[in-house]
């Protein structure tokens, strides 16, 4: 076969001959070309069927970003829809209270109860980015406002309690989403369960400062209240730094984790009452497993329970993480 040009020539002429912007001798030479050359006829072919894909996801994706703006308008009206419905309730409350000569107090109870009902059902409506962690941070500021509000009209004192209490509760169950969504400085962003930990131990402790101030805490209130906490909250600490930064195999993890919550348990009573200066229950040095379970005293049989409780534990933690290290060894070595 004897072609007039060269196959290079013709490839490269091909995405123009089928946009047809080539002149009319380019495009008559490469159609004479392409009826000898099987090689660029199947090209010409490949080339067609790319071009035509890459067409229909530009325009797939055209269709979406479309119905993502149409749905996104839609649902913004259905908030600011929902958002006057709530004027309703506001407006007619506000008129009544003026009329029946009260000083709009009891309004700012309503209004601030509605903002509650508008932070979870307008703000997601409206937002557009990071819907979940404006709807928090709407919902604990308008719950917030109305306890604010209902302390101010009963003249109560206890606002401060109430929304260090709140703010603790929220914190256990919604940091963890928020601060997985929020920006964080680069430093911290492989940190954010360290940061999770820190912000709900910090408002146990603020709950603990809270709590002493409002009943004017003795120093044996002091002493209990911060000595039980910080035993209270070693166990999570403990078990959180070793799931995220002990660099063991999970087994390892379990079965540490297991024999530490033995030790944990069984020495609570006696920590706590090392910790608060309060005896605190029964204390496992009083086991004695000479004395069998008939023993009538209560003191001894409970302690010998704790401390067989907590050599089963150790013992089964010992499991795991023997298994760990071996799996890890093997793991190592292949
Ligand atoms: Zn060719």
């Amino acid at each position: 076969m004897n072609k007039l040009y060269d196959c290079d020539l013709i490839q490269d002429l091909l995405p123009l001959y089928q946009d047809e912007i080539c002149s009319e001798s380019s495009k008559k030479a490469v159609q004479e070309h392409l009826e000898e050359c099987t090689v660029c006829r199947n090209t010409a072919d490949k080339l067609m069927n790319d071009r035509i894909e890459k067409l229909l996801i530009q325009e797939k994706n055209k269709v979406l970003v479309a119905h993502k703006k149409k749905e996104r308008k839609r649902t913004f009206t259905i908030g600011i829809v929902t958002a006057s419905v709530l004027m309703i309730p506001i407006i007619v409350c506000l008129i009544c209270n003026l009329a029946i000569g009260h000083a709009l107090d009891w309004f700012f109870i309503v209004l601030a109860a509605m903002l509650v009902v508008a932070s979870l059902t307008v703000v997601p409506l409206v937002v557009q980015s990071n819907r979940g962690v404006w709807t928090i941070v709407g919902f604990t500021g308008s719950l917030l406002t109305l306890l604010l509000v209902c302390c101010i009209y009963v003249g109560g004192n206890w606002f401060v309690l109430v929304a260090v209490s709140c703010m603790l509760g929220l914190s256990i169950v919604l940091a963890p989403y928020v601060i997985h969504h929020i920006p964080l400085p680069k430093f911290l962003r492989n940190q954010k369960g360290l940061l999770v930990m820190v912000w709900d131990t910090l408002w146990l402790f603020a709950l603990i400062t809270v709590c002493g101030i409002y009943v004017g805490g003795s120093s044996n209130y002091w002493h209990i209240a911060i000595g039980s906490t910080i035993y209270g909250i070693a166990l999570p600490w403990i078990i959180f730094v070793i799931i995220r930064y002990f660099p063991v195999h999970t087994c390892t993890k379990i079965g540490l984790i297991t024999m530490i919550v033995g030790i944990y348990s069984a020495f609570a009573n006696d920590a706590l009452t090392w910790l608060s200066g309060y005896q605190m229950g029964g204390s496992i040095l009083k086991a004695d497993l000479l004395s069998d379970f008939s023993t009538k005293n209560r003191e001894v049989l409970n302690a010998n329970i704790l401390l067989i409780v907590m050599i089963a534990l150790i013992f089964v933690g010992a499991i795991f993480v023997v298994v760990g290290l071996a799996t890890k060894k093997r793991a190592g070595r292949s």
